[in-house]
């Protein structure tokens, strides 16, 4: 009933992936808009506000930004800061009243995905993670042709890599990012393998594989894990030190069942025994922010809730714990 009103939206931290792509999608959603910004850079305010026509009161840094609950304008704010950050902006943003988009992964611990979750819950408020390959038609292929297991049984393979060529950023530092390309890559072959099997896994077995050690002083440079689902295997890999790749592959009785590449915005090809994927392709973080706006308008059920990023941060954990023990199985 009230759809004609666009939700605003607030992006905090105005970084490469809400310059590049969420401000941009911004422009092509329906449901909702980019109303207001949090920076703690001062410059970034002016050229935000032109490019974008967000008037000052819409405008925060960091130290102002609790004031925020008193703006109708701002619906939802959308974090998108270092992954050690996003449990303190989550919170703050729930307690001032507002929905919360935060991107994955969810946070650097698991105490703290639980807060954030709390947070939303006593604030009445809607949380979602930033899995925008749940919004992306040729994931979503992914999960029916798989889930239905209509190729038969299967194993799946999946990797997610790039060569980091700054590693002064806040990526190869353990405060900010909590890990390394596990956190940060490795989450979406985590996910592919769950989406794809339509099962969780029960238990994961894991080994540090960084090529070149002095690189990687505080985060690991590269790791390969394996999940055993119930109907299945995963094998997984993710690195800072490869060349940019990335697939999801099911093995399945008829053959092979893939997108490569799997996890990017633009691009995407997927692969099935019976020939390529013809999905037309989405904006996906348009219809990743649509989707939310329409959660909410409707009180309906989130695709990606924090719960989600809750079990995936679990994961990880113990993909950790188990390297840290020579790859030890762990039993999740
Ligand atoms: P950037 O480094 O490009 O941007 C982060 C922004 O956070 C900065 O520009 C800055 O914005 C703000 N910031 C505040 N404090 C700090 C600090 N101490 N160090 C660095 N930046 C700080 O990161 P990305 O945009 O690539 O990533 C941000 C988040 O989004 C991450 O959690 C990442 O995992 C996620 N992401 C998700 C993607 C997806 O496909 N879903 C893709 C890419 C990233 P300001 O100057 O405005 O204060």
């Amino acid at each position: 009933p009230t759809q004609n009103k666009k939700l605003g939206i607030a992006l905090v931290g105005l970084g490469s992936y809400a310059g590049g792509q969420l401000a941009p999608a911004l422009l092509e959603t329906e449901h909702c808009y980019l109303a207001g910004i949090v920076t703690g850079t001062k410059e970034k305010e002016s050229v935000w506000s032109n490019k974008y026509d967000i008037p000052k009161s819409n405008i925060y840094n960091y130290e102002n930004f609790d004031s925020i609950a008193d703006n109708d304008a701002i619906d939802i704010v959308y974090v998108v800061l270092p992954n050690s950050m996003h449990a303190e902006y989550t919170i703050r943003a729930a307690k001032a009243g507002k929905h919360v988009i935060c991107e994955k992964p969810m946070a650097t611990s698991i105490e703290d995905c639980k807060k954030m979750i709390a947070a939303a819950k006593n604030a009445g408020k809607k949380l979602a993670i930033g899995y925008r390959l749940h919004y992306d038609p040729f994931n979503d292929q992914m999960m029916k042709l798989g889930q239905n297991r209509v190729y038969g049984k299967m194993n799946i393979e999946s990797s997610f890599a790039f060569n980091m060529g700054n590693r002064n950023q806040w990526r190869a530092k353990k405060a900010l990012a909590g890990g390394g390309p596990l956190m940060d890559l490795g989450i979406y072959c985590i996910q592919g393998c769950i989406y794809t099997f339509g099962e969780l896994p029960t238990s994961v077995s894991a080994r540090y594989t960084t090529i070149n050690e002095k690189n990687w002083p505080e985060v690991e440079g590269s790791i390969d894990w394996e999940l055993t689902f119930p109907s299945g295997k995963a094998t997984c890999s993710t690195s800072y030190e490869k060349q940019y790749y990335g697939h999801l592959t099911a093995n399945t009785e008829k053959g092979k069942l893939m997108l490569s590449p799997a996890f990017v915005y633009n691009g995407l090809r997927g692969t099935t025994p019976d020939g390529p994927m013809t999905v037309k392709p989405v904006n996906q973080q348009a219809k990743q922010m649509d989707a939310f706006a329409l959660n909410i308008i409707n009180n309906s059920k989130i695709l990606v809730p924090g719960e989600m990023g809750l079990r995936d941060n679990y994961i990880i954990e113990k993909i950790y714990e188990s390297a840290n023990n020579d790859g030890k199985e762990i039993l999740l």
